[in-house]
């Protein structure tokens, strides 16, 4: 049995970003909407959340923008102390209370693509001077340690699955 404990809207805007001391979002102005059902033992939300959020582009570091539009589903139980396993969290029962916030903040994060940049050519030019010079020292020194000889002619699909593996 269930039981709607409709509907909680929040908005979000640069002072959640700062207040929580994000790593990786610097701003944004995002709205979400939370439905609760009761179910015997717990609680489960559903979050829609969709809006804005600004970045760090990969590629220059200037700001930019980005949308995000993301459902995400979180069970919570009632129990004796609290714990957090994947999409199921446990709240004391004599606090019978949980803080959203990172959770809110967890569920945007995941939902920006792993990389994001600007559109070719907008990127900040004078940044791009300077990465350009860094970058290849830099790929220099990483090939000769993880490729071997062959660093001349990498196939470009190997950057993508070194920068995979290099984000995890
Ligand atoms: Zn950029």
């Amino acid at each position: 049995m269930t039981q709607d404990l409709c509907c909680y809207e929040y908005d979000l805007d640069d002072n959640f970003f700062k207040n929580i001391d994000a790593p990786e979002i610097r701003k944004g102005k995002l709205h979400v909407r939370l439905d609760v059902k009761k179910f015997t033992g717990g609680f489960i939300l559903n979050f829609h959340t969709f809006g804005q959020v600004v970045v760090p582009c990969d590629r220059c570091l200037d700001d930019m923008s980005l949308a995000v539009d993301t459902t995400n589903m979180l069970k919570v139980k009632l129990g004796t102390d609290y714990s957090d396993n994947e999409e199921v969290v446990t709240v004391p029962e004599e606090e019978g209370y949980i803080d959203i916030t990172w959770f809110l903040y967890e569920f945007i994060a995941l939902s920006l693509p792993m990389q994001h940049t600007h559109e070719d050519g907008e990127c900040n030019p004078e940044m791009m001077k300077v990465l350009n010079q860094h970058l290849c020292v830099e790929e220099e020194g990483e090939d000769m340690q993880s490729m071997g000889e062959e660093q001349k002619d990498v196939d470009p699909r190997w950057n993508d699955l070194r920068k995979l593996i290099d984000n995890n």
